[in-house]
């Protein structure tokens, strides 16, 4: 069994940890899901001032790994990398390290009214394409499979929750006993 730990920094409902963490097992059931309540304060080092935003790779590598378990944080910032206007997450494979940023998968971001189950499905979604990264994963060109990248909050909405059977493939002949 692999294991995996889910860790929040700032403002992040209990619930979608435990959202996510259901997802994962669903999707992934060779993972175990572990959840650590406590909720850590961004890493100001990785905050870039003039964009206000933070930098993903930089505030991932700040927050680390526990131990030798992959660790994937939901946090309650918006955050960019190199050229990308922003990212919705970030997966590191060689630290075993993932973040997903939830600024932007929120509807009050553009200014519509708030959704806490549509909030839930992204949050969801975006946490198995980054775990799917950290597993090996590529982009996926099913624009319906999780791994699909995701330009908008409109691609988000329109791709599933779920591994479509090529990529779920590709992850089950990694992994599976
Ligand atoms: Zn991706
Ligand atoms: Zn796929």
């Amino acid at each position: 069994m692999l294991e995996l730990l889910l860790r929040r920094v700032g403002d992040v409902p209990s619930q979608a940890l435990e959202r996510a963490k259901r997802a994962l097992k669903r999707e992934l059931d060779f993972v175990n899901v572990y959840i650590d309540y406590k909720s850590l304060e961004p890493v100001l080092d990785a905050y870039d001032w003039e964009r206000r935003q933070y930098v993903a790779s930089k505030l991932l590598r700040l927050l680390g790994r526990v131990g030798d378990v992959i660790t994937v944080y939901l946090a309650d910032v918006d955050a960019y990398e190199d050229n990308l206007n922003f990212v919705f997450g970030l997966a590191m494979p060689n630290l075993g390290i993932a973040g997903v940023f939830l600024k932007r998968l929120r509807n009050e971001y553009y200014g519509w009214s708030p959704d806490e189950e549509r909030f839930m499905q992204r949050v969801e979604k975006e946490v198995l394409h980054e775990v799917g990264h950290l597993l090996g994963l590529e982009h996926c060109l099913n624009p319906k499979c999780v791994m699909s990248f995701s330009n908008s909050i409109y691609d988000v909405d329109f791709k599933e929750a779920r591994f479509c059977n090529m990529c779920k493939l590709k992850i089950y002949h990694r992994f599976s006993v």
